[in-house]
């Protein structure tokens, strides 16, 4: 079910709960601001998220409410990720799914980093 975007951050939500470390995760990297982290449900050879530490709900809650130094550290970790990864030659697709029409399904802003194929023009339904 996607989420409603303008509702508070819920402390709940399973990201934050892989952040405490309450959850397991397949850990890929982390920083001060970031981490990353492989999807338990992969649609791609490789399919990791990147997850802001702050609690964002979604992609406009933290593109409007983010400092700089928060978004220019995501922003940056995001591109490290892609390169530890070693996809920075092949290349690779990043997703962010936003609100009810964009069917984001977990209320922390996450990115998610496709590779390991060549993608099709436009990802559908
Ligand atoms: P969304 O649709 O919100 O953009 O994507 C949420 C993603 O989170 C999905 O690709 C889903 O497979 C992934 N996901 C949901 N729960 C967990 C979890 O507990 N651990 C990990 N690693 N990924 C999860």
């Amino acid at each position: 079910m996607p989420i409603d975007p303008k509702l508070p951050y819920d402390t709940a939500n399973i990201f934050a709960r892989i952040l405490r470390g309450e959850l397991p995760c397949n850990k890929v990297y982390e920083d001060e601001h970031a981490l990353a982290f492989h999807d338990i449900r992969p649609q791609a050879p490789v399919h990791v998220l990147v997850i802001p530490k702050d609690p964002f709900v979604s992609w406009d809650d933290f593109t409007a409410k983010g400092t700089d130094a928060q978004i220019a550290g995501f922003m940056r970790a995001v591109g490290t990720v892609t390169r530890q990864l070693e996809l920075d030659a092949p290349g690779y697709r990043l997703m962010v799914n936003m609100g009810h029409d964009g069917h984001q399904e977990v209320p922390h802003l996450h990115v998610h980093i496709f590779g390991g194929r060549q993608f099709f023009q436009m990802i559908g339904d």
